[in-house]
């Protein structure tokens, strides 16, 4: 027999499998790790552990099958060094055919949660944990950062808990009933049956707050989650953001006559974290280290010694100053969100004007001083052909990176991704991406990806309404930066034909 525990990453794995092995007459061989190769086989009978930590996901799927069963040790999760990894501890081995729990309860508790978005199409966990400022509705709250719709203005929300605005959205979550102005965007990905936010993060959420029914949920009485935008201050000009986000674009856009008046910076402070039950802080803009309320802020929580919650930070990487790296030293938990749109000189027309190399060096830089990094890509008319590039150099230099990517809206949705004009194309250059690692080992990766293949699988036609407008759009940003689309993405160029 061949028995492969898995658990977290200390030693109590180790001890914890040789004492199965002894009580089972067995002999115990230790560590399996992606240190001994990609070729590993299991020769010898007997009990053997790893963790997600020591293999990527992908990869002990495949060695389970070399095994007769794969049982998950009986550590709580407490003991793993983020809730996370003990999620995706459990759901591998749930979805194991030879799968096994020392403790049954690991599944039940996550399994609650998994259920209920699956039958409750409207309950979604973020209204229940979650206060953020979102930077295009003028000091009103929205349910999460992917609506625009307010729900209550910061300054009017003394008791978060029992706030009416909120207790309105929450309830009628409960009770099943969609809220399509709050969170369509949701809705859309889920119905081209792609995972959204509502359904995984739902579940990850419950699972690091120990969430395991409802009731569970009338005992948060103050945000585990806060998101802050303190001003669209931002040093670049994406195509795909907008003058609400970055201060850079709202003076383009006047002087190009897209806008006519140029939206006000100010747009939150940190006063409105509250430590209390504070899990994670997500900081984005604008461009926050393009912003010295940012620098403030953390200057405070290095004063004050709050410098070990879960702080992610989302940033496009150009801006690193000797300052903020001396600032980050102070910090034990960080994560970056890093956003980009594609490799080289087309990451710098698309996140204009962008450097690529200075970008990639603040990578490895964040990765050499050991804060988490991931990336954030915005998939758009402009990347969606050039996507494998982008995710096959993530692959090859900064391997077991989390990746995500989230579809682009715009306005009348002339950026989207999905009406690229030639779908044969855009298929030949989707397809090879289900090749690479860093989609076999993220779900919500694979799920977006199979997405937009099935997409471009089952419709042929473009919307030539929406393809007009983008180039309309897209001519008037080309000649306000004196650069041409043709030579950064040719084969988007061949398709202005459609339109004259
Ligand atoms: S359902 Fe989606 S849009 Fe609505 S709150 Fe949840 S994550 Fe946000």
């Amino acid at each position: 027999m061949k028995i492969l525990c898995l658990g977290n990453n200390t030693k109590d794995t180790d001890i914890k499998t040789c004492n199965l092995a002894k009580t089972n007459l067995s002999k115990c061989h230790g560590l399996l790790s992606e240190l001994d190769g990609p070729s590993l086989t299991i020769t010898q009978d007997g009990w053997y552990h790893s963790s997600v930590y020591d293999i990527e996901y992908s990869r002990l799927v495949e060695l389970a099958t070399e095994f007769n069963s794969v049982i998950m040790l009986n550590q709580p999760k407490e003991q793993y060094s983020h809730p996370d990894a003990f999620y995706k501890t459990v759901k591998l081995v749930e979805n194991l055919p030879n799968g096994k729990f020392l403790n049954p309860s690991y599944t039940t508790d996550i399994n609650f949660f998994e259920n209920l978005v699956k039958t409750n199409k409207s309950f979604c966990i973020f209204p229940f944990i979650e206060l953020l400022t979102n930077q295009r509705t003028d000091g009103y709250t929205t349910v999460c950062c992917r609506s625009s719709t307010p729900v209550a203005h910061i300054s009017e929300i003394k008791n978060w808990a029992k706030n009416k605005d909120y207790s309105i959205i929450r309830n009628k979550m409960l009770n099943g009933e969609l809220l399509p102005e709050h969170c369509a965007s949701c809705y859309t990905l889920e119905n081209r049956n792609i995972l959204s936010a509502r359904e995984q993060e739902t579940v990850e959420w419950a699972n690091r707050l120990n969430l395991t029914s409802l009731n569970d949920l009338t005992e948060i009485t103050h945000p585990a989650y806060y998101e802050i935008r303190p001003s669209n201050v931002c040093n670049l000009q994406c195509r795909m953001c907008g003058p609400t986000s970055s201060h850079l674009i709202g003076q383009e856009y006047k002087k190009i006559n897209l806008i006519s008046t140029i939206p006000s910076k100010e747009q939150s402070d940190f006063s409105i974290v509250d430590f209390t039950n504070l899990k994670k802080l997500y900081v984005a803009g604008g461009e926050p280290t393009a912003m010295p309320e940012f620098y403030k802020f953390l200057d405070l929580c290095i004063q004050n010694k709050k410098t070990d919650f879960e702080f992610l930070i989302n940033t496009n990487a150009t801006k690193f100053s000797n300052r903020f790296k001396k600032q980050l030293k102070q910090f034990s938990n960080l994560q970056f969100i890093i956003s980009l749109e594609g490799v080289g000189s087309l990451n710098h027309y698309i996140r204009w004007p962008s450097d690529w190399n200075t970008i990639t060096e603040n990578m490895h830089y964040l990765r050499k001083h050991n804060h988490i990094i991931t990336t954030n890509t915005t998939v758009s008319i402009y990347n969606v052909t050039n996507l494998y590039n982008l995710l096959k150099f993530f692959d090859n230099e900064f391997p077991g990176m989390l990746v995500h990517c989230l579809p682009c809206t715009s306005k009348d949705d002339m950026l989207s991704g999905f009406n690229f004009p030639n779908s044969k194309l855009a298929l030949e250059r989707l397809l090879p991406i289900q090749q690479l690692k860093c989609y076999k080992n993220n779900r919500l990766l694979k799920s977006f990806i199979d997405g937009i293949i099935t997409h471009y699988q089952t419709t042929l036609s473009v919307d030539l309404t929406q393809l007009k407008l983008f180039f309309e759009f897209n001519d008037k940003l080309d000649l306000s930066r004196n650069v041409k689309l043709a030579d950064y993405i040719p084969e988007l160029e061949q398709a202005r034909k459609l339109i004259l």
